[in-house]
């Protein structure tokens, strides 16, 4: 089988994570500060705070925010359920959004009045253009589950100089991997303070009042890395430009390759963007038949995603699809197809010829 995605962990990794386990700490301590500064410097923000998967990292974001009940927190329908969920778990209303077909992103110029905040994802890796937000709510967090390692003019994404703060996933089909991981990145002393003791149950240290003593002022959660999945997220980042530019490489012979004209390519970075390339999501004709075609010969694509809308929990809260007529129409020939780091040309190359062929 050749999988839509999956990690590359080679023997350095393995070495990291082995120091860990040889030494004092295996949860939160030192290791999760080294990746933490080393995330920070690569993606060129104040502060990286981890947290033990992407979701947490969007409900930290959504808490150290303040958002809560009667906040209006609008994110792209086309996109991983968590985008919204995060809303959600604060008490926070989710405002869904159509995307715009040039994109598959939010149009940011066009977004509505009177929201609280957006969770700005830039799917698939390609940079939603901040720059372009009108209507700017109060606040902005980036989803960048599939951004580490994309450009914009003003930068790395992560570096937040449109944005309140910007999220990461390290599940092991993003840019890099811990196995489960995330972080949140912010230039912001208060929202980093407040990040970190939401991630571990809500804790204040006051060793004025004794050296044992803590106390909970508002209620967090356990949502903390460990020094054993942050040794190995040390170590992948290191590679993280050959990843994106592997990832790169490749998208582009796909790109070059598909010549039938049937199938429609994903929209390329403009000028002074950097693509991450996490999916090489096409369109194409007939979309559930060459899927069930391409899976039983072993090719492991996958649809990314369902739109938001469409899941019954939020159906319940009045979204319908006839709201979102442009991610309706493009989910309906949506394929991503297999591209990762160690992809080899040969695999790819079957990948290309069963969906020309399957599309012809
Ligand atoms: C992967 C992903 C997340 C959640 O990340 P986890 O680490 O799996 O919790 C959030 N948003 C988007 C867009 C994602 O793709």
């Amino acid at each position: 089988m050749i999988p839509y995605s999956r990690q590359s962990i080679d023997d350095d990794d393995i070495d990291a994570v082995v120091r860990v386990l040889k030494g004092d700490w295996l949860t939160t301590g030192p290791a999760v500060d080294d990746f933490e500064e080393a995330l920070a410097a690569k993606v060129g923000t104040r502060f990286a705070v981890a947290f033990a998967n992407g979701t947490a990292a969007l409900h930290g974001a959504c808490a150290a925010a303040g958002l809560g009940t009667g906040d209006r927190v609008a994110t792209s329908t086309l996109s991983f359920a968590a985008s919204a969920n995060c809303a959600l778990y604060v008490g926070a209303s989710p405002v869904l959004l159509d995307i715009d077909r040039d994109t598959l992103n939010v149009d940011p110029a066009a977004l509505p009045l009177g929201l609280d905040a957006i969770v700005a994802v830039h799917f698939a890796g390609l940079p939603i253009d901040l720059a372009r937000l009108t209507n700017r709510p109060r606040i902005v967090i980036e989803d960048a589950a599939h951004a580490l390692g994309a450009m914009t003019p003003d930068g790395p994404v992560g570096n937040c100089a449109r944005s309140d703060m910007c999220c990461f996933s390290f599940h092991p089909v993003k840019a890099i991997t811990t196995g489960e991981g995330g972080a949140v990145t912010t230039n912001d002393p208060t929202l980093a303070d407040r990040l970190r003791s939401f991630r571990t149950h809500g804790i204040e240290r006051r060793p004025e009042k004794g050296a044992w003593y803590y106390e909970i002022d508002e209620v967090g959660f356990n949502y903390r890395l460990t020094d054993i999945q942050a040794a190995l997220g040390t170590s992948q980042l290191a590679k993280l430009d050959r990843y994106v530019g592997t990832r790169n490489h490749l998208a582009e012979r796909y790109r070059s390759r598909f010549v039938n004209g049937r199938v429609t390519p994903p929209p390329a970075a403009p000028s002074g963007f950097v693509h991450a390339y996490h999916l090489f999501a096409v369109q194409v004709p007939h979309r559930d038949r060459v899927f069930a075609e391409l899976r039983s010969r072993g090719i492991g694509v996958q649809v990314h995603y369902v739109p938001i809308h469409r899941h019954p929990a939020y159906e319940r809260l009045g979204f319908r699809p006839s709201a979102f007529p442009s991610a309706e129409a493009v989910y309906a020939g949506l394929l991503s197809l297999p591209l990762y780091p160690d992809l080899s040309p040969t695999d790819q190359d079957i990948v290309i010829a069963a969906v020309e062929e399957l599309t012809s």
